[in-house]
């Protein structure tokens, strides 16, 4: 009896700190936690899109530990938890010496999208994911941050493609008890419930709290009972709906999301908008401040916007948010009242000329204008941005538009495989993991043997195949493909051929079908009887851009021309996943943006970790990483004012840059098979790029040039150029 008690209780501790492990998120950036889950059961670990609360929830606390017995893993959990309790007391930490003033008044976070990891699909690209990743970075550096966001009940769509190549979206209910969410509290420790009054009714939000390794991420619901049933569908869905939908999404994250910290008692330092789409969060920090302390609008004004910094993303004048005014008096009238401004001073706000009556109100003007930091996120784009809004400061010259840049990067341990850094291990100081920021670390790389690069390498390329001809065999299934065209997929690409990836959202300005404008050249390229190349393609277009999709459809329906059958793929429903396997596998990343469109981009920054080469337009981050041996430039960084021209001479450009470089390259073998001119361009990549453009040190420069001088602390103000 007391023996099976205990055996129960040491049965439900083991269990107990498995959960544990999964209701943090730090486990998706660990792989021997990741490895843990999986060995519970390989195949539901991947029908479960690698979600660990679903998978455990299909043990008993028995089961768990029998499973547990039988593959030795008592000392692994044990292990993984004593890790994650370390990490999360752990103190001598970057953040802790640098982030002084910030202590007890930390940094907050907005974001309308988090792309954390594959099983909390709250994200569409770039943009969530780097929020992501920021706050990943921002708590292992130490950091004090909290993040703010909505909580998308359905997510962003599953893409799938049906018999004509045409995309169709799904949205599928995520159950919440499977995710690692939990109701946050308030001061006197009920579920948390901010109210926003508007002209047509008042809008409830739900809470829920979401642990990042050290950083929580608090996510707004409006699926509350009280609201209406439309206002229970408003944070359903992640960019769908119109207008009205998109402004009450954002008066829910903005204003909802500040009355919110303020119950839980957290008071911030400083607020960072990652995008104007939270643009109203400092008007009600404006507000909170003239109530507490008696101040009129302008005042509270001054203080809130030395507090708040902005980074845009968005360099082209048609991505921006903008509302027409009769819609912002609707949502913001009530607050604008208790902040006692008029109606043409509040819209005066998001326009460029207050005074112009035919201007909307732009979500990116008011963050401009409430903030005193703003940022763009690479050097080329930060040129951009200063132009592009030249005109809000007429009596600057360009270059002294107060708008400096921080380029993006990546969270290198959520990108970086396991292979790889077990590869690193070997060769590099033994505490590296925690010295990425540090050029000198990636120098060791050029020490590696080209050998051994090499086969770590062609083993990730392999497993990317295999993941390829299993998703490819999957969608013909489901399209009901003949047998044979099946048994075709399941031999798709082979792992000797120079494998080329390109993956991203299907955004007309990114091209993806560039290398399809002279299909001849291209389906030669791809069957040279020497040195052939395939390419695996994967994106999502957003569900009303039609553009978009006729791209996909183009890509998808190569495969019924015998010249480029699983050769060319597509894979369906691009998400981190997908996005890990390329990333990790692939030869080349390809990004053929019309320049400069691409504020940054960041996927070849993930793909650089792994061994892989960026070939790309000279735009966004590659503008500045690109220095002629550490990767492919297409093209010279020239682009016309017409776009058609551009666009032929950029798909010209990338058939010649392929041609008399890329594939020479990888072909010149020595006598023991293996490419050393690649081989020593692998390694120049890693080490100029790997520690510039990680998300550690973009944090840091977020905190000693915006964070630092916005909470009034030492001032290394350096205009963040
Ligand atoms: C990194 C990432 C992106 C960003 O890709 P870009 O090429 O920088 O646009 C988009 N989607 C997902 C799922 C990603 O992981």
């Amino acid at each position: 009896m007391a023996n099976a008690m205990l055996r129960e209780l040491s049965a439900e501790s083991l269990y107990e700190k498995c959960m544990a492990l999964a209701r943090n998120l730090w486990w998706s950036w660990q792989p021997e936690v990741i490895n843990l889950f999986r060995d519970l059961d390989p195949i539901r670990w991947r029908q479960l899109d690698h979600n660990p609360i679903a998978l455990l929830k299909e043990f008993t606390p028995e089961r768990l530990e029998l499973r547990a017995s039988e593959l030795v893993l008592h000392s692994r959990i044990n292990y993984a938890y004593r890790r994650l309790k370390e990490y999360l007391s752990e103190t001598p930490l970057w953040g802790f010496k640098h982030c002084g003033v910030l202590g007890s008044r930390p940094v907050a976070y907005f974001s309308l999208e988090f792309g954390v990891h594959e099983s909390v699909p709250i994200y569409s690209g770039g943009l969530g994911v780097l929020s992501g990743d920021h706050v990943k970075s921002a708590g292992d550096l130490g950091v004090p941050m909290v993040a703010v966001g909505l909580f998308y009940r359905q997510g962003y769509f599953k893409q799938y493609l049906d018999q004509n190549g045409w995309q169709m979206e799904e949205y599928i209910d995520i159950k919440v008890e499977n995710l690692p969410l939990e109701p946050a509290l308030d001061a006197a420790g009920n579920p948390l419930i901010v109210a926003i009054e508007t002209r047509t009714g008042r809008i409830l939000a739900k809470v829920w709290r979401m642990r990042v390794g050290r950083v929580n991420v608090y996510l707004l619901d409006s699926d509350v009972e009280g609201n209406s049933p439309e206002d229970r569908q408003l944070t359903s869905r992640l960019y769908g709906g119109d207008h009205r939908t998109r402004i009450r999404q954002e008066l829910i994250a903005g204003v909802g999301g500040v009355r919110a910290l303020r119950a839980m008692g957290i008071t911030p330092g400083v607020y960072h908008l990652n995008e104007g789409h939270s643009a109203f969060a400092p008007l009600e920090v404006i507000r909170q401040y003239m109530k507490d302390n008696g101040y009129g609008f302008y005042d509270a004004f001054r203080v809130v916007a030395q507090q708040t910094v902005f980074t845009t993303h968005t360099p082209v004048p048609a991505g921006h948010d903008r509302f027409d005014p009769g819609l912002v008096e609707e949502h913001l009238g009530p607050l604008r009242e208790e902040l006692g401004l008029s109606f043409d001073q509040l819209i005066g706000l998001g326009r460029v000329e207050p005074q112009n009556h035919s201007e909307p109100f732009c979500m990116t003007v008011l963050a401009l204008k409430l903030s005193r930091r703003a940022n763009a996120v690479s050097a080329l784009h930060g040129q951009t941005t200063r132009r592009m809004w030249a005109h809000l400061w007429p009596w600057r010259a360009e270059e002294e538009i107060p708008i400096g840049h921080i380029t993006n990067g990546v969270h290198i341990p959520s990108w970086l495989a396991w292979q790889m850094q077990l590869l690193y291990d070997k060769h590099f100081p033994p505490d590296w993991r925690s010295r990425m920021g540090e050029p000198e670390v990636w120098q060791m790389i050029h020490q590696v043997d080209p050998g051994e690069l090499w086969e770590t390498h062609y083993a990730l390329k392999t497993q990317l195949i295999a993941f390829v001809r299993r998703r490819l065999s999957r969608q013909l299934r489901r399209l009901k493909a003949s047998e044979d065209e099946i048994e075709e997929a399941r031999v798709a690409l082979d792992p000797a051929v120079l494998t080329i990836g390109f993956g991203r959202r299907f955004a007309t300005y990114k091209r993806p079908t560039l290398i399809l404008r002279d299909l001849d050249r291209l389906a030669a390229l791809v069957n040279d009887p020497e040195r052939p190349i395939q390419i695996i393609f994967s994106g999502k277009a957003h569900p009303a851009d039609y553009e978009g999709k006729l791209e996909v459809q183009k890509i998808a329906n190569l495969r019924h021309d015998p010249r480029f059958r699983n050769k060319i793929v597509f894979i369906e429903d691009y998400d981190i996943n997908v996005c890990r396997h390329m990333i990790q596998g692939v030869d080349v990343w390809l990004n053929n943006p019309r320049r400069p469109e691409e504020a940054s981009g960041t996927s070849g920054q993930k793909a650089l970790l792994n061994g892989a080469l960026n070939l790309s337009i000279l735009d966004g981050w590659w503008a500045e990483a690109y220095d002629g041996s550490n990767g492919f430039a297409i093209g010279r960084g020239a682009s016309h004012a017409d776009p058609a021209i551009t666009d032929a001479r950029d798909a010209q450009a990338l058939y010649e840059v392929l041609e008399k470089e890329v594939i020479p390259l990888y072909y010149e073998r020595d006598p023991d098979g293996l490419p050393h001119g690649w081989i020593k361009r692998m390694k120049n990549s890693i080490s100029s790029l790997a520690w510039r453009f990680s998300a550690h040190r973009m944090v840091a420069n977020y905190v000693l040039h915006a964070y630092l001088p916005a909470a009034g602390g030492l001032s290394c103000d350096m205009g963040m150029r």
